[in-house]
């Protein structure tokens, strides 16, 4: 499978985390409250933008699923189905992730991005103010992070017990 959703939010802090959010591939090193407290953390001074996204595994771009209703996406005028071709002038694709990550280095509440978007093959600018992530938003992403946590801790043990009930 080439594509899958995700959140923007989350992907862009998983770039510089251990975190495993949103089908992420990666796996989660950290004890479950040593993460619950550094997504609690980190996650509060994170800019969000609002939207969830498509990204085509290949080449990286990104494609709008769903905005957020009052997110500042959803302000800036981003549409479900737009394609974010570029940030701050930076092409949005998979060979541009480490400018991208720089791009993104001071993502913080309050903070002015630009995106050009291209929307029935027309582009258009879009600039948005990124909002601190809003309280229901941050707890159902941590709430979703900490089941694949229970899964784990979950799947550890019955290994444990196995292991036990094999050596007797
Ligand atoms: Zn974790």
């Amino acid at each position: 499978m080439l594509r899958r959703t995700w959140v923007i939010v989350l992907a862009w802090t998983l770039l510089a985390t251990a975190w495993a959010l949103a089908g992420e591939s990666k796996k989660c090193n950290l004890s479950t409250q040593d993460c619950l407290d550094q997504m609690a953390t980190k996650m509060k001074t994170y800019g969000w933008v609002g939207v969830e996204l498509e990204r085509n595994e290949e080449t990286g771009t990104l494609t709008v699923l769903k905005v957020v209703p009052g997110s500042p996406a959803e302000t800036s005028g981003i549409q479900p189905g737009d394609l974010l071709y570029a940030l701050n002038g930076v092409r949005i694709i998979k060979d541009n992730e480490e400018a991208l990550t720089k791009a993104r280095k001071d993502w913080k509440p309050g903070q002015t991005v630009n995106y050009t978007v291209k929307r029935n093959g027309a582009d258009r600018q879009v600039a948005l103010t990124l909002a601190p992530m809003p309280a229901d938003v941050l707890a159902r992403y941590i709430g979703e992070h900490m089941l694949e946590h229970a899964t784990a801790d979950l799947a550890a043990n019955k290994e444990a017990i196995n292991k036990e009930a094999a050596t007797k």
